[in-house]
């Protein structure tokens, strides 16, 4: 009797364990942006058979703002990217190649006021991800293992429990927007308020109108100096009495004719209505004078960007802000040989979907050859 039940025992840890290690896959991509689809329509049509993580629909996702689909799934238009011109075909398109679940979570397409909106573009390119092979798994990669030198087995642990085999990774997790916390900035989100210059600056609600930009390092200033080419007026907005830049881009914002720093102030506030969105901010001086209000139609919000790379700490080279360490220029590979990166969580500087994109494809065309040397 009691050899039967170490028996059964022993046959239901066996029956776990094969539950929990799925078979070994060729390639494994970690996320849901235009890099991750990008990578998987690349490796799908390699006949590689890659798997997709999206990352979960979980709330503690939703408070850090990672959602599946990524940051093209958090704006309205998309004006820059290639093929998308702002008029046509767009609406046809979307009703003939996205499966009915999915349309249904899109919101309406008005055909003629834009070409396409950003969730839009990013679903038509899951589904032309799944048309070329990939299968999509909507969970969070929460832990690796990439211990072993070239040719060992990479795993991966899902939200799930189960651990994934495979040869290569791509690490395309994307980054996310620091933004300043307030509930007018949320109300007003894509209504005047934005987190990127280069997506939102040409918009006709800024053109000729006075705007923000909250900041005080290289990139707030690089903003500030883009925005100024269709502004009227920048306001550069900055806690201290000094900017974190480097003092060539100082300079540049300190003798720019439409640039107006505003020292030791901080936004508490984003005014404005549901119509027309942002009106005006009320500014807090950090040395106890009164506030301030500031009627400007847009606030650019240029605190920086977090990568999503906490689950890769102490596994892969990341740098002290989390982007993922590429150490050979013009290339996708990692640290560790057979994990590859593509798109924000490696980029802290271009930040677009087409950059994400390009380099989804090349990490893709990275991770075939690397197996094809295996062979
Ligand atoms: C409001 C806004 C407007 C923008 N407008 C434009 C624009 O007009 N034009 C333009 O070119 N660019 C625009 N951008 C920038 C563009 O969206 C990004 O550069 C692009 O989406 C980056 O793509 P990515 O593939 O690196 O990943 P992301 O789009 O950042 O997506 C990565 C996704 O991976 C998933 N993920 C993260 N961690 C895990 C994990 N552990 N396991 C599984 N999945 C995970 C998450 O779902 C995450 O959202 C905008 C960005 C924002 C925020």
């Amino acid at each position: 009797m009691v050899k039967f039940t170490l028996y059964i025992l022993y046959i239901s840890k066996l029956i776990q364990q094969i539950n929990k290690q799925i078979k070994m896959q060729k390639i494994i991509i970690i996320g849901s942006g235009p890099s991750a689809w990008t990578a998987a329509i690349y490796s799908g049509r390699a006949q590689l058979n890659p798997i997709v993580f999206t990352g979960a629909m979980s709330a503690e996702n939703q408070a850090k703002n990672i959602l599946p689909m990524g940051q093209l799934s958090m704006t309205t238009e998309i004006e820059n990217f290639p093929g998308f011109p702002p008029t046509g075909e767009v609406g046809r398109l979307l009703a003939t190649a996205i499966t009915p679940d999915r349309i249904m979570m899109l919101p309406p397409h008005d055909e003629g006021q834009h070409g396409i909106s950003g969730p839009e573009l990013v679903e038509l390119m899951r589904a032309q991800a799944v048309a070329c092979g990939a299968n999509v798994i909507e969970d969070d990669i929460v832990d690796v293992d990439f211990t072993g030198t070239a040719g060992a087995v990479r795993k991966l642990t899902s939200g799930s429990g189960k651990v994934y085999e495979t040869q290569t990774v791509i690490v395309a997790t994307g980054a996310r927007a620091n933004w300043l916390g307030l509930d007018s900035e949320t109300k007003f989100k894509n209504r005047g308020v934005s987190a990127c210059a280069v997506c939102d600056g040409a918009l006709p609600r800024f053109r000729n109108k006075e705007i923000a930009v909250i900041g005080g390092g290289d990139s707030a200033v690089e903003e500030a100096n883009y925005l100024a080419k269709f502004a009227s007026k920048v306001y550069l907005i900055h806690r201290r009495d000094k900017l974190r830049a480097s003092r060539a881009m100082e300079k540049r914002a300190l003798e720019h004719p439409k640039i107006e720093i505003l020292w030791n102030r901080v936004p508490t506030e984003v005014l404005g209505d549901d119509k027309t969105g942002v009106a005006g901010l009320i500014l807090k001086s950090t040395l106890g004078y009164p506030d301030l209000e500031l009627p400007v139609v847009g606030m650019f919000v240029a605190i920086g960007h977090t990568p999503n790379s906490h689950f890769l700490k102490g596994k892969l080279n990341i740098d002290e802000k989390g982007f993922v360490i590429k150490p050979i220029p013009f290339r996708t590979n990692t640290s560790v040989e057979g994990v590859f990166t593509a798109g924000d969580v490696a980029d802290s500087h271009y930040r677009q979907a087409i950059t994400a994109a390009a380099t989804g494809a090349m990490s893709a065309i990275d991770a075939e050859r690397y197996l094809a040397s295996l062979e």
